[in-house]
């Protein structure tokens, strides 16, 4: 059990840019995002270079990840959760209004949805592109319970990059992500280009929750053999003591390593060190991966 956070976690305070993009986010257009819900470090960062990542459908998951600061639905509540149909618009006009560049739009994991919400995500591309033609879209999809037409329709929307995280390795899944599926995982990665192989796809891998470096080889192997793109590798935080406590911290060299070692497999951009997060890798109008 690790608690003291090493010295490389140190961070700036953030500007009053950020925090005024932060405030009108939250209070001018009552809009989720995951940079304050999953308590994101880079949230400074990212602002300050006007980048942000909405949260779609609301703020409650379906799921229950032991590693995840984000609300969960009430044991035994069977009925569906609520569906905000004009949050696709509000989000279109922040992103005009605050003259966003590149916004990753990502969602809880709506099970109690027919599609898990592939339909509010679509709505959301068209939204956004409607209101700012030039803008650089990212999605960061839940599994859609493997739902192949939900799936599809996402991805005849032609969004810059597609991700879907695997998060962590096949030996720990079962016992941080009891509700998702590794393969079931690796095979959305897998349609996404056998639909359309000219699509971006990305995943992300947090280090720290007592994978080996065999299974984080295994894990890397196996996103290749779906033919991912970009791979962000990051350490994982724990919320809270009431989550699933951190069992190593990585070293940025050992950071760098993973990197070197991803790009020899073949992943065409990698983004590898301590607070290195699915949305801080983004893929600019020339296509070079920057640091958001
Ligand atoms: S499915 Fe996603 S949002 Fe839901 S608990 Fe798991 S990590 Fe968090």
């Amino acid at each position: 059990m690790k608690n003291r956070l090493p010295v490389w976690f140190k961070q700036d305070l953030p500007s009053q840019k950020a925090l005024d993009l932060s405030d009108s986010l939250r209070n001018e257009f009552k809009l989720n995002t995951v940079c304050h819900s999953a308590k994101c470090p880079n949230m400074p960062h990212c602002f300050s270079n006007r980048h942000a990542t909405f949260m779609i459908l609301g703020d409650t998951c379906t799921r229950r990840c032991g590693f995840c600061n984000v609300k969960k639905i009430e044991r035994g509540l069977n009925r569906q959760l609520p569906v905000d149909f004009d949050e696709p618009y509000r989000i279109a006009q922040a992103v005009k209004v605050l003259n966003l560049e590149y916004v990753v739009i990502t969602s809880v994991t709506r099970d109690d949805l027919d599609d898990g919400g592939a339909a509010h995500f679509v709505n959301t591309i068209r939204a956004v592109r409607g209101l700012n033609p030039d803008i650089g879209i990212e999605v960061l999809i839940p599994d859609f319970m493997g739902l192949h037409n939900a799936l599809e329709s996402v991805v005849k929307e032609k969004p810059k990059v597609i991700s879907h995280n695997l998060e962590t390795t096949s030996n720990i899944f079962s016992l941080v992500r009891g509700e998702a599926n590794y393969r079931r995982s690796l095979n959305l990665l897998s349609n996404i280009k056998s639909m359309n192989p000219a699509q971006v796809s990305k995943s992300s891998i947090m280090l720290g929750l007592g994978e080996a470096d065999s299974d984080l080889r295994e894990a890397l192997y196996d996103l290749r053999s779906v033919n991912c793109d970009m791979l962000v590798l990051g350490q994982y935080l724990s919320p809270s003591t009431n989550h699933y406590p951190v069992q190593k911290f990585y070293s940025p060299q050992e950071f760098d390593n993973w990197k070197d070692f991803a790009y020899r497999i073949g992943f065409k951009d990698v983004c590898a060190f301590p607070l290195a997060r699915t949305s801080y890798l983004s893929l600019n109008k020339d296509r070079q991966c920057t640091i958001s």
